[in-house]
């Protein structure tokens, strides 16, 4: 018997309630594999916590956290707490502290859902996405407000290192070698910020040489902007940096179908610490509460816990599963246009896993 031991934070608003779903999942797969079992610890780190305690996680929740396989992850956030608390308090210090340098977005338009690119199929819209989650635009290395100057001036500083873009770079190789992805697409912007990007694109073009079978194009962000939009099929494994993959992957989404199917890997390739599992959609405060979020991000998020664990056929099942009953489509949640409930929608998604 294999054993996992995941951190569960199902966080805020809809969080609690398509973990619970997520639960229904992890138990689904123990009895349809018959040789893992998730044990799992509950966290209630989350904006309620943070206004009777004033902190979002104790002071030794690294610590807690550090010695788990995963992290399963909900969403956080409420009206009455500033965004960058949440941001700033919990997630960023759980990504930089478990070196989770690779942010991994699938970009799947799964069977049964439309995308808002009309003449676009699921054969058309099926790559992903890995952004650089550590460093670059968004290292908070601060930046100057040179007020005495004679036009107000602010600089703010981005951060690449050779280690840190080696090996987000090298991540994208592997993972397209692994998944047997025929191309790596980079983005770029040397044109105009030529520093750092002249810097990324070099060391893209040094480490390709230790894959010579995956041809590799740089593409201005730009364009690559516009082409996710004309040519989607054109993609295969898309790297970029921490704010480029920030913009990229919301696009992704948006021509994926929406936010609330949309998951993601934070992840720690060596293994070191735990990855972390997540949807990308945030608490959705406007229809917490009223039983009606849809729970398909977080379960995709758990496909792709499996998927890191090496359970690829697991991992299949549950995208899968979730595919059969959005073609179905009579358990399908309000935002895709039924009438299901969370726990509805859950079940029917747990009955097509034990169905194999
Ligand atoms: P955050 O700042 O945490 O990202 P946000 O308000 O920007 O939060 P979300 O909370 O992700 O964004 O949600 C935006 C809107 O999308 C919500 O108000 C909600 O109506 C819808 N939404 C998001 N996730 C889901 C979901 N899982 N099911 C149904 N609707 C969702
Ligand atoms: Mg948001």
């Amino acid at each position: 018997m294999k054993y996992f031991n995941i951190a569960s934070i199902p966080g805020d608003g809809i969080g609690p309630d398509v973990m619970h779903e997520g639960y229904k999942v992890l138990k689904a797969l123990e009895n349809l594999h018959g040789g893992i079992v998730f044990e799992r610890n509950e966290f209630d780190w989350n904006c309620k916590r943070y206004l009777e305690t004033g902190k979002m996680m104790p002071d030794d929740g690294l610590e807690i956290l550090k010695d788990y396989d995963a992290i399963l992850f909900g969403a956080v956030g409420a009206p009455e707490v500033p965004d960058h608390i949440s941001v700033w308090e919990l997630i960023l210090p759980i990504r930089r502290a478990f070196q989770q340098y690779v942010n991994l977005r699938p970009i799947k338009l799964l069977k049964g859902i439309e995308s808002p690119l009309r003449y676009k199929s699921v054969e058309d819209i099926d790559f992903t996405v890995i952004r650089e989650n550590t460093e670059g635009e968004y290292s908070n290395s601060g930046g100057k407000l040179h007020e005495n100057t004679p036009h107000e001036t602010v600089i703010q500083n981005s951060v690449f290192t050779r280690y840190g873009t080696e090996r987000i770079v090298k991540y994208a190789f592997e993972y397209a070698k692994q998944k047997g992805r025929s191309k790596l697409s980079v983005a770029t912007k040397s044109n105009a910020m030529n520093y750092s990007m002249p810097f990324w694109d070099d060391i893209v073009r040094e480490i390709a040489k230790g894959y010579p079978s995956i041809p590799f194009h740089l593409y201005h962000i730009d364009a690559l902007a516009a082409f996710f939009v004309l040519k989607p099929e054109e993609f295969e494994v898309v790297v970029a940096s921490n704010l480029f993959g920030d913009i990229l992957t919301d696009l992704g989404a948006a021509i994926a179908g929406g936010i609330g199917i949309a998951p993601s890997g934070n992840i720690n390739p060596e293994g070191t610490y735990p990855s972390m599992f997540e949807p990308i959609h945030g608490s959705a405060p406007d229809i917490a509460g009223k039983g009606i979020a849809n729970p398909v991000a977080q379960i995709w998020s758990i496909s792709l816990m499996l998927d890191h664990f090496g359970y690829i056929d697991l991992a299949e099942k549950v995208v899968q599963a979730i595919e059969s009953v959005l073609v179905e489509g009579d358990n399908i949640t309000p935002d895709l246009g039924g009438n299901a409930s969370t726990a509805e929608m859950g079940d029917k998604i747990v009955n097509k896993i034990l169905e194999g």
